[in-house]
């Protein structure tokens, strides 16, 4: 029975466990897959963008302080100018000066400028018509992160710019300066195809945050309902993920604090920074480090400790420190979460190698906006793209790895629960068992006992025959067969009773055969027994009430009891046992053998119950008298003192 609860167990925890893991692994296929097709499609799509780039056509020059002005630049030397290749320029706290002809319009069609990367501190803008001989500017802009968002003439969160209509070619002019990566990606749109991309763009970028926005509000109101810090974390994650994309793609700057100019310049090392930190404490979370691995736990809470101290020192050192730094500590952190989640999944932990999906889908696309900032890598393509697939997957599969943990957990759960069961089963059974037991040592007990007691009740029963035989043996004279001296004792205490009691007369007579020496002497003893026979029979006919009391006191003396008996009628009663003994002979071996007997009697009314004693002593007295007196007589008299 209990073995077969086991198996059922057994069956129901490896059916369940089969189950999750062959659906989580179909899921986690299915989200790579998804990842390679959005990869594929964001590379189309942003590659696409890339046929309006000029960067090819453009010139720079690197100011030195004296230089450093629009007119001054303008009045440079081709020699001053160098071809650039790309858009991505090494860190410096220099002025960047750009110079690119804009080509007459093919038709009548508006034209813009978009330098699409807006994480520029100050972004200066001309444009010039030198077809004249001199230098006309036609229009010219000041923007970039350093510039509060209302001062943008076109409120975008790209940095675009209008060209102006002229019938000549245009040069435009460009300063930039910035703490950051100098990204320049210079590109000519025709209006229509801007606003065609863009329109396109905002769709990708709205399926994004919306998909997001959805996955942090499901997350938070399973942490609200579940209580479960990983749920939360994962939120956390998700919203830094999407903030800080939407930092480096303008949309923070735009929409959410277009009036902070210092959030803005920090704002994507900031929210990358804390999806580190939230990564690395989610990881720990559901995989349960602290308890199962203690030395790897503390590698977690030395990085965490790093990248909190990272984030409280981003607002105070410069920017050129804190971006190469965090390239470092997002080195360290995906060597440690990448090492640990495939450490632990290659021992079968699946949540853990969900999350090493995850981390090199964060790899794959999310680092590339990091990337972005640095000069090492350089993506001729707008990396937002593959920043976006790579979170979008790195959250899918977080959350995979969120559902297999709770999965994990319920089984857990479950398996307790089930266990619990069975212990209590078990713990029924052994009390039943128990129970049972008590009740068989119980009856067993009982059994014993009555058979005990039954053994017990035999042996007091003959205890008590035995017993009353030999009460019957004490009690009976063995030769005359008349009551013994022992009787007499019991038997005249409870007569005194009665007397008292009843007010009633007891006599008591004591008798003796005279001479019995003689016939002992001359007969033998074997005839002197046979006398004493042959006496007790004379005195069991003589004495007939039942009520009377005939007794051997010893030897050839004999004593009677006569309840409710007067001193006259006990003394008639005497004197014919008297005659009756004398006029009787027997024989005996060929010889007739004849004896008479003396007799003392008294009565008296017994008052106190000890005076049957004096009683008693007073009829022996006059036995004593009667053999005084020449024997064969009665002597009688009241008892009184
Ligand atoms: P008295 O008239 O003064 O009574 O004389 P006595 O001989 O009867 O008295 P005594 O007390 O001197 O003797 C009693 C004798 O009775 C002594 C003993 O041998 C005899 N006797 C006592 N008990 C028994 C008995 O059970 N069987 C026999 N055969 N003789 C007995
Ligand atoms: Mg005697
Ligand atoms: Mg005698």
């Amino acid at each position: 029975m209990e073995k077969r609860t086991a198996n059922v167990i057994d069956a129901t925890h490896s059916n369940a466990k089969d189950v999750s893991d062959r659906g989580g692994k179909w899921v986690a296929v299915l989200i790579a897959l998804i990842g390679i097709i959005l990869f594929t499609l964001a590379l189309t799509f942003s590659e696409q963008t890339e046929e309006s780039l000029i960067n090819n056509k453009a010139q720079l020059h690197i100011a030195s302080s004296d230089k450093d002005d629009i007119n001054t630049v303008m009045q440079l030397e081709e020699l001053e100018w160098e071809p650039i290749n790309g858009s991505s320029f090494a860190f410096s706290s220099k002025a960047h000066w750009f110079s690119v002809d804009i080509p007459l319009s093919t038709n009548e069609d508006s034209r813009l400028i978009e330098v699409s990367y807006s994480n520029l501190d100050f972004l200066d803008l001309w444009f010039v018509d030198k077809s004249q001989g001199q230098a006309l500017i036609l229009s010219q802009f000041k923007t970039g992160d350093n510039y509060p968002f209302s001062q943008r003439l076109i409120r975008h969160d790209q940095l675009v710019f209008p060209v102006p209509n002229s019938a000549s070619v245009v040069s435009l002019y460009l300063r930039v300066e910035t703490q950051g990566r100098i990204n320049v990606p210079i590109k000519l749109w025709q209006e229509e195809e801007y606003i065609q991309f863009i329109a396109s763009h905002r769709v990708f970028t709205g399926i994004f945050y919306g998909f997001m926005t959805a996955m942090a509000l499901i997350s938070l109101f399973l942490f609200v309902t579940s209580r479960s810090i990983s749920t939360l974390l994962y939120t956390g994650i998700v919203l830094c993920l999407s903030f800080a994309l939407a930092s480096s793609q303008g949309l923070g700057y735009r929409f959410l604090w277009p009036e902070s100019v210092l959030f803005q310049e920090y704002a994507v090392l900031f929210f990358a920074a804390s999806a580190v930190l939230l990564s690395s404490a989610f990881a720990a979370e559901i995989l349960e480090i602290k308890s199962t691995f203690k030395k790897l736990y503390r590698f977690f809470i030395i990085f965490g400790i790093i990248v909190t101290v990272y984030i409280g020192l981003i607002f105070i050192l410069p920017f050129s420190v804190m971006v190469p730094t965090l390239a470092l500590i997002a080195a360290i952190g995906l060597f440690l979460l990448f090492g640990s989640t495939i450490y632990i999944g290659s021992k079968g932990n699946s949540v853990a190698s969900y999350l090493s999906a995850a981390w090199c889908s964060l790899l794959l696309g999310g680092l590339l906006g990091l990337a972005d900032s640095l000069v090492w890598i350089s993506p001729s393509l707008d990396p937002s793209y593959l920043m976006m697939v790579g979170a979008v997957i790195a959250a899918l599969f977080m959350a995979l790895g969120l559902a297999e943990r709770f999965n994990k957990q319920r089984l857990a759960a479950k398996r307790v629960h089930l266990k619990t069961v069975e212990n209590k089963q078990k713990a029924k059974q052994a009390k039943d068992q128990l129970l049972r037991l008590q009740i068989e040592a119980k009856e067993k007990l009982e059994q014993a006992v009555r058979e005990r007691n039954y053994e017990l009740a035999i042996a007091i029963r003959e205890l008590n025959e035995a017993n009353q035989e030999l009460e019957r043996k004490t009690s009976i004279d063995a030769l005359t067969g008349v009551a013994s001296r022992r009787l007499y004792d019991k038997k005249v205490l409870a007569e005194a009773r009665r007397s008292r009691r009843e007010k009633t007369p007891l006599a008591i007579a004591m008798i003796d055969i005279d001479h019995f020496k003689v016939v002992n002497d001359t007969h033998g003893h074997q005839c002197g027994d046979a006398a004493l026979k042959h006496f007790a029979a004379i005195l069991q006919e003589c004495i007939k009430r039942p009520t009377d009391t005939i007794c051997r006191y010893g030897g050839e003396e004999f004593v009677v009891i006569l309840p409710n008996t007067d001193l006259e009628g006990a003394r008639i009663l005497m004197e014919n046992l008297r005659s009756s003994t004398e006029k009787s002979q027997f024989d005996c071996e060929g010889k007739t053998i004849q004896f008479t007997i003396s007799v003392g009697v008294s009565t008296r009314v017994i008052v106190n119950e000890s005076e049957y004693e004096l009683l008693h002593a007073f009829s022996d007295k006059l036995l004593y008298k009667a053999k005084e007196a020449g024997r064969n007589q009665v002597m009688s008299a009241e008892f009184s003192h």
